[in-house]
């Protein structure tokens, strides 16, 4: 009953991971201002509603936003850390070192154990890791024992 209960919570990691999706819409926000350019534009809008249609997905234990999240964002963090020494805005670069970190933190935090376990990665023969079986990670196959869950 407990694992039962447990397994219907949304871990702290999760939450902290969607908070901080929040929090990189506000900091895309602040790089806008900080670099003088007008917002909101179409872009923001389209940012804030895939952000939430990705939090939306997380919350309902979607493996695909999941893997999104854990490699994207690092991509995103890597493609910002090697634009911002290119930035003559002192302002911009702070912000953006702060959008960098919030990038890293979500990824990381979807990649903690709590996370995987919400997400039904772990093999329920033998509780070692999947991986995804399909291209749209319906399925997981175990990596230990090839079982398919
Ligand atoms: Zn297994």
């Amino acid at each position: 009953m407990a694992n039962v209960a447990s397994d219907k919570a949304v871990p702290r990691a999760l939450i902290g991971a969607c908070f901080l999706i929040g929090l990189s819409l506000l900091l895309e926000l602040g790089v806008l201002l900080a670099a003088g350019r007008p917002v909101p534009t179409a872009g923001t809008w389209t940012s804030l509603g895939l952000n939430v249609f990705f939090i939306v997905l997380l919350l309902r234990r979607s493996r695909l936003a999941w893997q999104y999240g854990r490699l994207v964002m690092l991509l995103r963090a890597a493609q910002l850390g090697i634009t911002l020494p290119n930035s003559e805005n002192p302002s911009v670069a702070v912000v953006g070192v702060a959008l960098v970190s919030t990038y890293l933190g979500i990824s990381g935090l979807l990649s903690v154990a709590d996370s995987t376990r919400y997400f039904h990665l772990f093999c329920p023969a033998c509780d070692s890791a999947g991986k995804a079986d399909d291209f749209l990670f319906k399925t997981v196959r175990c990596k230990t024992c090839g079982t398919k869950f």
